[in-house]
């Protein structure tokens, strides 16, 4: 089946700069960065790489879920964490654990979902495993890429008095947003650019878990503004469908998959940011970074309660 595919894969891969050698040896030659794009404390060389483990029954299902959307959502998670850091992206090993039973034609419609996404961000296609077994589709994805113009942006460096700000709204996103989001690459990279940003994070495994993370990286607490967290549509749609109790905020606080970047900024910093009209996502400032540990849920009244994280309720 594998040598099948790869010589199918291979008739559907556009060429790319960045690709030396590959897909087809054992490794691929990967010629990924300019010293031209590099800022000067950052050395050409660098390669920014990141990898994400996608399961069956975890992250997908199939028979449910069109394998389209699954191979794009596969790239797409590792091309928002590639956006976390600022980076261009540039290439990507895509690995499959494929069910026996119709493995070619799973795979080739993984692809149809995959090489658009690869195709919009100029991202290669460098290789990969193809594996069939027992068990469900299991797809790992390693994503490399090239430190941006405005420099690597990190989980440290957030400080007390620093505002949080997110680049869009949040929640409801098991309603289609995680298979289908935006990975924030060219926002991040034009605001890195434009504006100091201290720390920053992409949402992936719920708004209040993903704060508490950039606040242990960065040795600092947090403040949530409850009437300033913006709101997904699905949010609000998904707390109607499942009249469980749990309403639009907590989805949107708790949620996993929004893919939406968790930034610290200085206040005065992050007024500019908000002004920028020139932004292609609305920015919402949602809170602030304090000196104190821990994470705070904070009423329209001014009450200070303590927000435990639940993250990740896909
Ligand atoms: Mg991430």
């Amino acid at each position: 089946m594998e040598s099948e595919f790869l010589g199918w894969l291979r008739t559907r891969l556009p060429a790319s700069p960045w690709l030396r050698l590959g897909p087809g040896d054992d490794a691929a030659v990967l010629r990924l960065g300019e010293a031209r794009e590099a800022p000067a404390d950052v050395a050409p060389a660098d390669v920014i790489v990141t990898t994400d483990l996608l399961t069956h029954g975890v992250d997908f299902r199939v028979g449910s879920d069109d394998p389209r959307r699954i191979g794009r959502k596969a790239l797409a998670v590792n091309l928002s964490d590639l956006a976390a850091m600022a980076a261009i992206p540039r290439a990507a090993l895509f690995s499959v654990a494929l069910p026996r039973h119709g493995a070619l034609e799973l795979a080739q419609a993984l692809y149809e979902g995959i090489l658009p996404l690869a195709e919009q961000f100029q991202v290669a296609i460098a290789g990969g495993d193809t594996n069939t077994w027992d068990g469900g589709l299991v797809i790992c994805v390693t994503a490399m890429g090239v430190t941006g113009p405005g420099g690597v942006l990190k989980r440290s460096g957030a400080l007390p008095g620093d505002d949080i700000l997110v680049t869009g709204p949040l929640g409801g996103s098991i309603l289609g947003h995680q298979f289908d989001f935006q990975p924030r690459v060219q926002e991040a990279l034009q605001l890195m650019q434009r504006y100091e940003l201290h720390a920053g994070l992409d949402c992936s495994d719920g708004l209040a878990r993903d704060i508490a993370r950039l606040c242990e990286a960065s040795g600092c607490g947090a403040e949530i503004d409850l009437a300033r967290v913006p709101i997904a549509d699905d949010a609000k749609m998904l707390s109607r469908q499942q009249a469980n109790g749990v309403t639009p905020l907590e989805h949107a606080l708790h949620d996993g998959e929004d893919f939406e970047l968790i930034l610290a900024v200085a206040p005065e910093e992050a007024t500019r940011m908000l002004a920028d009209r020139s932004l292609t996502t609305p920015l919402a400032r949602i809170g602030r970074f304090v000196a104190e540990p821990g994470l705070w849920q904070v009423a329209a009244s001014g009450q200070r309660k303590p927000l435990s994280p639940k993250g990740w309720e896909h």
